[in-house]
C-alpha cells in the first residue's frame, strides 16, 4: 500500500517481503530520445501528469548522437524559407518512397501532423530550426521529390539553459572539442577542404560559435546535441520528471489494458500506474545481438552500429509480450561504414567526393557509391556471394582525393593514423596492384574497374551506376568538379582502401503502429492503452529513407500523434486515419 508521495511523484510500499515503489501518472512515456521527449512534451502542453523512463544514465538516445536533422514536409521554417512545396508533392514523393508495405493511413499521419508538431515544439521549447539548403530529398527526381530538401535542423543552441542537465545530456558519436558546434550546413561544405571559398565561410562560423562558447556561461551545441537538449529544457520547463537509470522491465494490464509499467528505479522495483496509457519509444534493438541475428540477414551484429547504447529492443520485446505485431524487423537505417578501432565511421560525403570508387572482393563497382546509405547496404547485401563478396567492400581512392577532402573527420593531407592500418580499416599501397593484392581483392578486377571508372570520370558521365545524375548524390560532391562534381579518375599514387561493412544508424522495424500510434495486433486491432513511436515502432518510410531527417522527424511526430490521443485532443488529431 502506497505511503504517500514523494516530490517526483513516487511512493513507497511494502509487498510481502519485498519493498517497492508505486507511482501514478496520466501518460508513462518509456525512452528519452526524440519521439519520447516530443510526446512528453505535447502531452505537459494538453495538461497532462507525464513521467518519462530513461534505462541509461543520460538522456538523448540515439537523437542525442546523431545529426538531428528533421524530415518533415511543409513546416513553418521550410514555408519561411521559401521552399516551394504542396501537400500533394509531398504525399507523392512519400508514397512512391515508401511503397506499399507502409499502408496510407500512417503516411497520412506523418505529413498532416509534422507541420503542427514542429509549431508546438518551437514554441515550447528554446529550440529553433534552419532549413539545410539543397540538401535534396535523397529521390529528389522522383514524382513530388525536391532538389532543394525538406530537411531543417536545429540552430546552434547555448547548453547553458539546461543548468545542471547538462551534465546529463547523451554523448554525441563523435566527440568534439569543448565549444565547436559545426551544424549540418556547414559539414557539406567543411568537407571540400580549406581552400574552397564556402569552407572558409563555414570555418569563420564555427569559429565564431567557438569563441562564444569559451566565454562564461556559454556551451554552444549544434545537431542531435541541440536537439535533445532544447527538448529536454522544454520538459524541464514544464516540470516533466526525466527518470535517468529506469529501464521499463514490463508493461502492467488489467482487463486487457495496459494500465502501467514495471520499472527498475535505484535498483528496486517499481510500479507505475499509467491512467491513460503508455508510449513506447524506447528506440530500436541495434544494440542486441541476438535480436539481430534473430531478424536480420548475416553478417549483422551489434559491432557496427552508431545507435544510442541502451537501444536493445526493450520495448519492442514487452509489446510482444502482448502480443503486438512487428514489421521491417528485417531492416535498419543502413549506411556503409568504416570499421574504426574506436566504433564504426558512418560514411556520408566521403562516398561523393570525387575521386573514389567502392569495389567488392572482385574488385568491381555493385552501386552507385553516391546512393542514399540505406540503398547502398541494400546493395551490400543483395549481392553479397561467396564468389561475389560484397561485405566486406572497399572504398579505393588516391592521394588527390586525401589531399583535397575532410577524410572520416580527418582534415585534408593529414596521414591517416596509424592505429587505423593497425586495425585493418584502411591500407595504402604505392599502386592499384599492390592494393589489391593487400586488402585481398582480384587485383585485375580492381585495375580494370579503375580504368573503366577513370575514362567516365574525364568524360563526366557514369554509364554504369549513373553516379552524379542525382541531385541528391550531387549535395555532397565537389562544385569545383566540373561537368560531374562527383567524378575524377583515381591517377596519383600512393592509392588507399576503406574497408566498408553495412553499419547502421539504428534499426527501423519495430511495434506495428495505425496513423494513431496505438500499438496493434497481427489481426490489425490496438492494444488498448498501447503506444509506440520512433525506432521501437515500425517505420512509416518501409524499407526506404525519404531525406535527411527522415528518422527523426516521424519519430517526433508519432510521438505527438500519441500524446494527442492520450490526452484526447480529437479536435486536433483529425480523422485522418480512415482514410
Ligand atoms: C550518428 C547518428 C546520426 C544520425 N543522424 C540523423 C539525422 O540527422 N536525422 C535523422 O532523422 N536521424 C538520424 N539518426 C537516426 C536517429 O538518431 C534515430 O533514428 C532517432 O533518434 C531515434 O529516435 P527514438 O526516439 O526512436 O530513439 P532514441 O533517440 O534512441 O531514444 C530511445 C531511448 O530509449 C532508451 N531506452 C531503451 N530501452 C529502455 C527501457 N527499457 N526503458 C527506458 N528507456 C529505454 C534508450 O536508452 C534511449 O535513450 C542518426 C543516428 C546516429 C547514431
Amino acid at each position: 500500500m502506497a505511503t504517500g508521495p514523494t516530490a517526483d511523484g513516487l511512493a513507497h510500499a511494502e509487498s510481502g517481503t519485498a519493498q517497492f515503489g508505486t507511482a501514478e501518472f496520466d501518460i508513462v512515456v518509456a525512452g528519452s530520445g526524440a519521439a519520447g521527449m516530443t510526446a512528453a512534451l505535447t502531452a505537459a502542453h494538453h495538461g497532462a501528469t507525464v513521467v518519462v523512463l530513461e534505462k541509461t544514465s543520460a538522456f538523448g538516445g540515439s537523437t542525442a548522437r546523431s545529426g538531428g536533422g528533421i524530415w518533415a514536409p511543409g513546416n513553418a521554417v521550410l514555408r519561411r524559407a521559401g521552399v516551394a512545396d504542396t501537400p500533394e508533392l509531398a504525399r507523392s514523393y512519400l508514397a512512391q518512397v515508401a511503397g506499399e508495405d507502409v499502408p496510407a493511413e500512417l503516411r497520412n499521419a506523418l505529413l498532416e501532423h509534422c507541420p503542427a508538431m514542429l509549431d508546438l515544439v518551437l514554441a515550447a521549447t528554446p529550440l529553433r530550426l534552419a532549413w539545410v539548403p539543397g540538401y535534396a530529398d535523397y529521390y529528389p527526381e522522383a514524382p513530388g521529390g525536391l532538389a532543394s530538401g525538406r530537411s531543417v535542423e536545429p540552430v546552434p543552441l547555448d547548453g547553458t539553459v539546461l543548468g545542471g542537465e547538462l551534465a546529463r545530456l547523451n554523448q554525441p558519436y563523435l566527440p568534439v572539442p569543448h565549444g565547436v558546434a559545426v551544424t549540418q550546413a556547414d559539414y557539406r561544405w567543411l568537407t571540400l577542404g580549406p581552400r574552397h571559398p564556402r569552407a572558409i565561410l563555414a570555418g569563420l562560423k564555427v569559429g565564431g560559435r567557438a569563441v562564444r562558447s569559451r566565454l562564461p556561461g556559454h556551451r554552444m551545441l549544434s545537431l542531435g546535441q541541440a536537439l535533445a537538449a532544447g527538448l529536454r529544457a522544454g520538459l524541464l520547463d514544464r516540470g516533466v520528471p526525466v527518470w535517468l537509470d529506469s529501464p521499463l522491465t514490463d508493461l502492467v494490464t488489467a482487463d486487457g489494458r495496459v494500465t502501467g509499467v514495471r520499472v527498475t528505479r535505484n535498483g528496486r522495483p517499481v510500479l507505475i500506474r499509467a491512467r491513460r496509457g503508455v508510449l513506447i519509444a524506447t528506440g530500436g534493438f541495434e544494440r542486441n545481438e541476438r535480436m539481430r541475428r534473430q531478424y536480420q540477414q548475416a553478417p549483422v551484429g551489434t559491432d557496427w552500429t552508431t545507435g544510442g547504447a541502451g537501444n536493445t529492443g526493450d520495448g519492442i520485446l514487452a509489446g510482444q509480450r502482448l502480443g503486438a505485431a512487428t514489421g521491417l524487423m528485417d531492416d535498419a537505417w543502413w549506411g556503409p561504414s568504416i570499421p574504426l578501432p574506436r566504433g564504426p565511421y558512418f560514411c556520408l560525403a566521403e562516398r561523393n567526393l570525387p575521386g573514389c570508387v567502392m569495389v567488392n572482393g572482385a574488385g568491381r563497382r555493385f552501386v552507385n557509391e553516391s546512393a542514399p546509405y540505406v540503398d547502398a547496404v541494400h546493395a551490400m547485401y543483395d549481392g553479397n556471394t561467396a564468389d561475389n563478396p560484397h561485405i566486406p567492400a572497399w572504398l579505393v581512392f588516391d592521394q588527390r582525393y586525401r589531399d583535397r577532402y575532410v577524410f572520416a573527420g580527418l582534415p585534408p593531407r593529414r596521414p591517416l593514423p596509424r592505429r587505423w592500418y593497425a586495425a585493418g580499416a584502411v591500407f595504402r599501397a604505392p599502386d592499384l596492384g599492390k592494393l589489391a593484392a593487400v586488402i585481398g581483392v582480384d587485383p585485375d578486377g580492381l585495375a580494370q574497374t579503375v580504368a573503366r571508372f577513370n575514362e567516365f570520370a574525364r568524360a563526366g558521365r557514369d554509364e554504369e551506376f549513373r553516379r552524379g545524375d542525382s541531385a541528391y548524390d550531387r549535395y555532397y560532391g565537389d562544385p569545383r568538379v566540373r561537368p560531374n562534381p562527383n567524378l575524377a579518375p583515381l591517377a596519383s599514387a600512393p592509392f588507399y582502401a576503406a574497408k566498408i561493412v553495412p553499419g547502421d544508424l539504428g534499426t527501423k522495424g519495430g511495434l506495428r503502429t495505425d496513423g494513431r500510434a496505438r500499438v496493434l495486433r497481427p489481426d490489425d486491432t490496438p492494444i488498448p492503452g498501447l503506444y509506440a513511436a520512433g525506432n521501437a515502432s515500425a517505420s512509416v518510410m518501409g524499407h526506404s529513407y525519404a531525406g535527411a531527417g527522415a528518422t527523426i522527424g516521424p519519430a517526433m511526430t508519432f510521438g505527438y500523434i500519441a500524446a494527442l490521443d492520450l490526452t484526447q485532443a480529437p479536435e486536433r488529431l483529425r480523422a485522418i486515419c480512415t482514410t
